[in-house]
């Protein structure tokens, strides 16, 4: 079968191969891949600067935003054959630390933890896979168009719980929420935010393409400009670019009592003046939170997939931006100005 492979921390090493059926230790949920979610992490692994391969292996199959139809499955696994599937991305540690031993893997304190197409497990831009049922989330078979963003929307499924149960600390009346960033993970925020009740602000450069209009038929506002101007008294910010500069200036800007969520990678390497005696002064008269937020346990997918059950179907599409066949892969990877998500297509 066909599979996009590559050498970890080997930058022009991808390509698509042909590689043996999934072994059966990979789970008996047998999965045919339907399509794949590309997004900055598949372009760090891509770009050499990310990623480990399998024990004793070179090459490691890429992907982990997966959308994939049950072929086999064993009989009291929950899923059926012709079940949409998307597969978890982490698996908890072997030994295990106090989070993985119960399901909450994305928390991993020994940093031992795997992930499918990130760190020494083969990913899902293959024809086939293997999943355990238990690490496999079926979907609602009305997100065949758009069930590869599951696993962003997992993320922020967690960023919210997590936001969530800090606010629990004192009385939690939230009213704005600032997103900083209208990729993929700022609108799955920004949606998960409007759900909410909440008043959502978000913040991007561009001015043209689909973002704006993304944005406004959430009922959000869309700004460009400073994050003082977008939103000064935001309860809730989540920082989806990883920009040095906004993550500081999302700290510096948030109400009294502010939470801010960083779920960007930064690339790092580049230095930014900043007065953090002043920052630090107004984090603590103000009570403010600033937390960082990766990955999604089992409990986040299932959230995740009932927000996208129930959103808007073609607001959800307009996400994706390119669909491109697997042969024509590397399309994918290199980013364009209009991209909000490109997508692989397994079976084209
Ligand atoms: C994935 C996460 C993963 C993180 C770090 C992200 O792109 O969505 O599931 O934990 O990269 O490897």
């Amino acid at each position: 079968m066909r599979a996009l492979t590559i050498i970890p921390k080997q930058a022009g090493s991808a390509r698509l191969d042909e590689v043996p059926e999934p072994p059966i230790e990979g789970g008996p949920v047998l999965v045919e891949g339907l399509a794949l979610g590309v997004c900055g992490t598949d372009v760090e692994i891509v770009g050499g600067k990310y990623g480990w391969p399998p024990p004793g292996r070179d090459r490691l199959i890429l992907g982990h935003e997966s959308l994939g139809r049950v072929l086999e499955a064993p009989a009291d696994g929950g899923l059926a054959p012709g079940d949409l599937v998307v597969g978890i991305v982490r698996r908890p540690d072997p030994v295990p630390c106090a989070n993985c031993a119960v399901g909450e893997w994305d928390m991993c304190r020994n940093g031992l933890y795997t992930e499918h197409g990130i760190k020494q497990l083969d990913g899902f831009c293959a024809e086939r896979y293997r999943l355990e049922p238990a690490f496999a989330i079926k979907l609602d078979p009305r997100l065949e168009r758009v069930g590869m963003l599951l696993e962003p929307a997992s993320i922020l499924a967690k960023a919210w719980e997590q936001i969530e149960r800090i606010g629990a600390r004192a009385r939690w009346g939230p009213r704005r929420v600032l997103v900083t960033g209208a990729g993929p993970i700022g609108l799955l925020a920004a949606l998960m935010g409007v759900r909410r009740g909440l008043e959502v602000h978000v913040l991007d450069r561009v001015t043209e393409g689909p973002k704006p209009g993304l944005v406004r038929d959430l009922g959000a506002t869309y700004h460009t400009g400073t994050v003082e101007d977008a939103c000064r008294e935001a309860d809730v910010v989540i920082e989806c670019t990883g920009v040095g500069r906004l993550v500081f200036d999302a700290m510096r800007c948030n109400a009294p009592g502010g939470i801010v969520c960083l779920t960007g990678v930064s690339s790092g390497g580049r230095e930014l003046e900043a007065d953090i005696g002043a920052l630090n002064r107004a984090m603590v008269l103000e009570n403010d939170v600033v937390f960082g937020s990766v990955n999604a346990n089992r409990r986040h997918y299932e959230a995740a997939a009932r927000t996208l059950a129930e959103a808007d179907p073609d607001w959800l599409g307009r996400l994706i931006t390119r669909r491109v066949p697997l042969g024509r892969w590397s399309e994918a990877l290199v980013r364009r100005p209009d991209d909000v998500k490109p997508v692989i297509d397994l079976k084209a």
